[in-house]
């Protein structure tokens, strides 16, 4: 059978259709009144799509290349920091923060659980400087509870910053980043903006443009005072991806349509059809009798224990040669143990019910156990049914 290209990872994501026309057709110079409009109106709408009134900075990098930002200017060496790490994502921050010579304290949970409130009280001694946590943890499917951990910080001094690497969170959780508090919060393009992969962006609080003013850590391209400078001129400060942010400019007005013309609306639509679409998966799941590897499963994506002697490599590679649907494994040592399907951005009905229709199938061919077809997709179909009675979902692309 004819097979389409489909993308189910954590990132990239799914493109959106007119974001890539909008890439595609853009040539304007970055030193231009042209350039200056689209720049100034992405920045002001990203600030809506975080839900924050605080000062947006993009950058041309992945999702790391903001982490390391955020340390690099927000630290200086021996600097006390406390990293909360349930997975390889938040073990990107040890190493990021050990690499900056901070001194580093580490609150682990396992992977697939979250944090315990009590520990991280234990943990945040007031001479914390700055704490570090992901609001979903993307190698485990699991989503921190920020608004707690948010409460905890802010209670522990005035002076303690809060990071949050909600590069798959922004999009997929609800987050009141200036209600809790949060210093700094980071976006990646890849993920819920449904656009390529290359800009990373971040909302920083007063208290944190504070911070910078005394930190001693070394940057230069990864300056975000010189950014902010440069941005308050409609401008980046070097030659910033002109193309990728024509496609933000369209991706962001495909979000504010979505929310009638509110682009908060558009977000909490966007964070819905998450939901919606990782309840559908979580149930069609259980139906088939796996296992969710994540005690705290977030909308992000969902994580599957594979089937038991079965490699998910397999399932994934099945995945691959039968549908040309890319799911992920796990990562570091859950490599071969879970497999990822996400649902960030740019899914709908159809994507879902034909990734776990296809899933009948992976599972029929790569384990010895019969597959009941249409389990799966039946006990989706119940879920959207239930939820979305009622309801008109128009939002057309
Ligand atoms: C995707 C992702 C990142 C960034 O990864 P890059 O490959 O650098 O874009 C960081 N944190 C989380 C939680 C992610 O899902």
């Amino acid at each position: 059978m004819l097979r389409k290209n489909r993308l189910f990872t954590p990132g990239p994501t799914p493109l959106l259709p007119a974001a890539q026309a909008a890439m595609a057709s853009f040539s304007a110079h970055h030193r231009t009144a042209d350039f200056r409009a689209l720049f100034t109106r992405v920045l002001a709408d990203l600030k809506e799509f975080i839900g924050t009134q605080n000062d947006v900075i993009v950058t041309v990098s992945s999702g790391t290349g903001m982490m390391e930002a955020s340390v690099s200017n927000l630290t200086s060496p021996g600097d006390k920091v406390l990293v909360l790490s349930a997975g390889t994502f938040g073990e990107r921050w040890i190493g990021i923060t050990k690499a900056f010579k901070c001194n580093v304290d580490v609150l682990s949970a396992p992977y697939g659980r979250t944090f315990s409130f009590d520990e991280i009280r234990a943990r945040l001694t007031p001479d914390v400087r700055t704490v570090f946590v992901q609001a979903t943890e993307s190698s485990t499917g699991t989503r921190h509870d920020i608004e707690g951990i948010a409460k905890i910080v802010r209670g522990n001094s005035d002076d303690t910053l809060l990071i949050v690497d909600a590069i798959t969170g922004l999009g997929t959780t609800h987050l009141d980043v200036d209600g809790w508090g949060i210093d700094v919060i980071i976006g990646g393009s890849q993920k819920a903006l449904m656009i390529p992969p290359g800009l990373a962006y971040c909302a920083v609080s007063d208290r944190a443009w504070q911070r910078m003013e005394t930190t001693s850590s070394p940057r230069f391209y990864f300056d975000l005072r010189k950014e902010r400078k440069a941005a308050a001129k409609g401008e980046a400060a070097y030659t910033p991806a002109t193309s990728l942010y024509a496609a933000l400019g369209a991706a962001l007005d495909f979000i504010r349509r979505a929310g009638n013309g509110n682009l908060s609306d558009g977000r909490a639509m966007l964070v819905d059809n998450a939901e919606l679409c990782a309840e559908m998966t979580r149930v069609a799941v259980r139906a088939l009798g796996l296992k969710l590897f994540s005690a705290s499963s977030g909308a992000a994506l969902t994580a599957i224990h594979s089937p038991q002697g079965i490699d998910s490599g397999q399932i994934i590679k099945e995945f691959r040669e039968s549908f040309d649907a890319v799911i992920a494994n796990g990562q570091g040592e859950m490599k071969g143990r879970i497999f990822r399907i996400a649902h960030i951005g740019y899914y709908d009905y159809l994507d879902t019910i034909g990734i776990l229709g296809a899933l009948e199938h992976v599972l029929a061919r790569c384990t010895a156990t019969p597959v009941e077809y249409g389990a799966a997709v039946r006990a989706a179909q119940e879920v959207y049914a239930r939820v979305s009675s009622g309801k008109r979902q128009l939002i057309e692309a």
